[in-house]
């Protein structure tokens, strides 16, 4: 709504630099280009993205948002290891690596 497209742009660049990933879809509100940036969607057209690139402000909600995922894919990655493991040893120690990443999920607020 601020700025002029060319600053949109400019930042939506800045936000890809900094490891956002611009998302196929456009935003269904107003259609503008939308980017996926610490585990939030952020529409370049109608949402404040020069707030988001000063990076010094980290969000709580920003910080759950980036956990949650992480540990998603730490999890999925040690079930699948787990399912091809014949070494009891290690199969105790994906579990038990298992079972924290699960524990640690469920303390994470839930939207
Ligand atoms: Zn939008």
């Amino acid at each position: 709504m601020s700025g002029s497209s060319k600053d949109r742009m400019r930042l939506a660049a800045e936000l890809v630099s900094k490891g956002a990933t611009m998302l196929a879809e456009p935003c269904p509100r107003d259609g503008g280009i939308q980017v996926r940036y610490r585990g939030k969607v952020y529409c370049t057209s109608h949402d404040d993205l020069s707030s988001i690139t000063e990076g010094s402000v980290v969000s709580y909600d920003t910080v759950v948002a980036q956990m949650r995922e992480v540990i998603l894919k730490r999890l999925n990655e040690t079930t699948a290891a787990l399912g091809t493991e014949q070494d009891p040893t290690k199969q105790d120690q994906l579990v038990s690596l298992a079972s924290k990443y699960f524990e640690l999920l469920q303390k994470l607020p839930q939207k």
